[in-house]
């Protein structure tokens, strides 16, 4: 006998689903118990126009985790015995506490549609409910209804059969459960997906969430499949639950629900007009009828901005002055301790002035992570991109893509590496590749340091001012360039998109110190090993091929000439221990000493396999103010960023010869004839908008997967930066 196509009804208790599933079977209904439980099984015959439906009324349940018996048959049922379709009845009088379980359905990523019943209830209550928008929202039909007088009931059956026969499934449909948990759930699905761990029955996310949520069954079903993979599983959602515990004060499962439910308030946003404020969200959502207000809510996100800058650079000025001496002692230390040569040329220039430069930023990036943290940990990060998700469509973009510009460094100190990674929540292939493109356009954590020393060396008047500016052009540049990139090479339509709005937590000073202390490390760590074997690669660059012998005699020669010249000076000059006992004559021909040392270290430098290629540079890169020198640093910057700093640390240090007479890099600069504020904006708009690093190119292609648009990003980016610096240098040159 054909029983047609089985269609399973799901929903809370009390939202309708016998009188509809009565309605839809009429007389022919059988009743008996799943097999082993005592829990009621019922199923009946639904026929329309000669079409039939085997319909099963599953037990009602709120959620679909194993907390208990009604959630286990009604799970089991959904994955075992896939029904071509499961119509979800929700209580349209009480949508959002209904939708939690419709959230678990879509991510169990089983065929599903929506019944809006009691619709009578919803409109006495005076709630207009937007079917449609939300139908958009969560990817699957909604279809509004009446159980008890039957309304709704032929475009219900309808609808039910044609999504039946269609057999479409919903696209994977993924929450972001905030960084924590999104990194865990990450790093577990990969080991599912490559151990093909329950693949058959269940999507690996969704594994993932249970192992985090430790549902029971799944455990138990896990460790019978593989108790390895089990294992493995197990161990990162143990060690996840410690760190949300340490840092969030709470539990994986209490977090999991409470980004399911700020996504649902989320979206309800725009499906339901004139909603009752519910109990849980009731605190945040008064502070976001100001925080999110269309009008207040940006000029206090430019406030929040501005005020973490304020206090990033008033706050970490002490610290950073410490480092500096500290760096500057050290080679102090090198220089009286080491033998002139090779040797002491690495560990001060290639090493201390390099790598030294690099750390000696860490107390400023703590202190703005700490400020991020703090933003991130209340969950107004979450807000920031909800109010930017209406600019973002403007551009081409998508709410997510907001996610993403923030972790690449959109307030600044981020990477670009794991952001162009937040980019896979995306699921239009189109505004994911946009995001993925200008992603890497934000103030990324190894853009920080170099924007710390132009800061330092010619605008530390306005330190916080320029930060902030140099924000919003990043914002600018990336928005303008993905709209650019959305109208051109990947044009096409946007998608719907509903942004998670967790409830507002206060933080704890102990979750606040581990997540500053976490980010930080991250970049101590990369100074003292990438950073710190690229500084010593490019040292060697800048050293070596050395003068060849015929020129280092030419200088020799010049020196003895000096010195010849005036004898009783040079006499003066070998036998004085203080410098306050010279003479005139004598602090002439020191002077005139050091003059030809500074040439012969600059010939050198230029030299350099570094300098050759720096010099070959310079006739285009003069265009937009770089000399040699900033050629080198910028090449070595492609491999981190980081390195434009380091560079130019030993560049200046190689270029000089007494360590004492040198302050520190800022001075140094502020005081070569090369440099001055112009140039320093020119260089920042390189800096921000040049190729990405090296590791970051890698990503896009992988995400993107193919190399043509790891291609694309160096080539478009490098040529935008060029331009934008060669503009500003040659109009900015009129003026000066
Ligand atoms: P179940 O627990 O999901 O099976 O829900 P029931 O079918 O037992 O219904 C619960 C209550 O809601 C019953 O009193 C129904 O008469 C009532 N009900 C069901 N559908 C509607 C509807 O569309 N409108 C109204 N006003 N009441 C309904
Ligand atoms: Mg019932």
């Amino acid at each position: 006998m054909d029983t047609g196509l089985t269609v399973a009804l799901a929903g809370n208790p009390n939202t309708g689903k016998t009188t509809l599933f009565n309605s839809l079977t009429g007389a022919r209904q059988h009743v008996g118990n799943y097999p082993g439980v005592t829990v009621e099984e019922k199923h009946g015959m639904c026929e329309h126009n000669g079409e039939r439906l085997r319909v099963v009324d599953l037990p009602g349940t709120y959620s679909l985790t194993a907390y208990s018996l009604e959630e286990v048959v009604a799970r089991d049922f959904l994955v075992q015995d896939r029904p071509a379709l499961t119509i979800d009845i929700v209580d349209a009088s009480n949508l959002e506490r209904n939708l939690y379980l419709a959230l678990q359905l879509l991510e169990l990523g089983i065929p599903i549609m929506i019944a809006l019943n009691m619709m009578d209830v919803a409109e006495s209550r005076g709630l207009r409910i937007d079917a449609d928008r939300l139908a958009e929202l969560l990817g699957v039909p909604v279809v509004p209804i009446v159980a008890r007088s039957g309304k709704g009931r032929t475009q219900l059956i309808e609808t039910a059969i044609e999504a039946a026969r269609a057999g479409i499934r919903p696209r994977t449909f993924e929450i972001s459960y905030g960084e924590d948990l999104d990194s865990a759930l990450a790093a577990m699905e990969e080991i599912i997906i490559h151990g093909a761990f329950l693949t058959e029955t269940y999507p690996a996310r969704w594994t993932a969430l249970k192992y985090l949520e430790k549902d029971a069954q799944i455990l138990e079903k896990g460790r019978i499949a593989a108790a390895d993979i089990s294992g493995q599983l197990e161990a990162i959602a143990l060690r996840t639950a410690a760190h949300i515990s340490a840092t969030l004060n709470t539990y994986p499962e209490a977090l999991i629900a409470d980004h399911r439910y700020g996504y649902i308030h989320a979206m309800m946003k725009g499906v339901v007009q004139r909603q009752a404020t519910k109990d849980r969200m009731y605190l945040s959502d008064t502070l976001d009828a100001v925080l999110t207000n269309r009008l207040v809510g940006p000029l206090i996100m430019l406030l929040i901005l501005l005020g973490l800058y304020k206090f990033t650079f008033t706050y970490s000025e002490v610290p950073v002055g410490w480092c500096e001496s500290m760096f500057g002692y050290l080679g102090d230390l090198a220089d009286r301790a080491l033998p002139d040569g090779l040797l002491k040329s690495l560990i001060i220039s290639g090493i201390i002035d390099g790598a030294g430069g690099v750390l000696g930023f860490v107390p400023l990036i703590m202190f703005m992570f700490f400020g991020i943290a703090i933003l991130e940990d209340t969950g107004y990060l979450a807000r920031v991109a909800f109010m930017l998700d209406r600019v973002f469509r403007m551009f081409g973009l998508h709410g997510s893509s907001v996610m993403a510009y923030i972790i690449s460094g959109g307030i600044a100190g981020g990477c670009a590496v794991p952001g162009v990674m937040a980019a896979r929540t995306l699921r239009s292939p189109r505004e994911r590749l946009a995001t993925l493109l200008t992603a890497p356009f934000m103030n990324c954590g190894a853009k920080l340091p170099v924007m710390a020393l132009m800061i330092a060396a010619f605008f530390a008047s306005h330190e916080a001012l320029v930060m902030f500016l140099l924000t919003l052009l990043a914002w600018a540049v990336a928005l303008l360039s993905a709209r650019l990139l959305r109208s051109t090479v990947i044009a096409g339509a946007s998608t719907p998109f509903v942004m998670e709005l967790p409830p507002y937590r206060l933080p704890t000073v102990k979750g606040l110190l581990i997540h500053t202390w976490e980010r930080t490390w991250q970049y101590i760590r990369k100074a003292g090993t990438v950073i710190l074997a690229i500084s010593i690669v490019v040292w060697a660059m800048m050293t070596f091929p050395q003068l060849p012998a015929q020129s280092l005699h030419t200088y020799e020669k010049l020196r003895t000439e000096e010195l010849i010249s005036a004898p009783a000076a040079a006499q003066e000059l070998d036998s004085a221990e203080e410098d306050a006992e010279l003479s005139e004559s004598a602090l002439q021909l020191r002077q005139a000493l050091d003059a030809v040392d500074r040439k012969e270290s600059e010939a050198a430098l230029r030299n350099s396999i570094a300098g050759r290629i720096g010099t070959s540079l310079e006739g285009i890169s003069r265009l937009a103010g770089f000399d040699w020198r900033t050629n080198i640093a910028l090449v070595g910057g492609f491999a981190a960023k980081e390195v434009i700093v380091s560079t130019l640390g030993t560049a200046y240090s190689l270029g000089e010869i007494a360590p004492e007479e040198t302050g520190s890099l800022p001075e140094t600069l502020a005081s070569s004839p090369g440099w001055n504020p112009l140039v320093a904006v020119s260089l920042l708009v390189f800096v921000m908008f040049y190729a990405p690093c090296f590791v970051t190119v890698v990503c896009i292609a992988r995400e993107a997967g193919s190399w043509k648009w790891g291609a694309f990003s160096i080539v478009f980016n490098t040529g935008l930066a060029f331009a934008m610096s060669v503009a500003i240098y040659q109009v900015g040159k009129l003026f000066i």
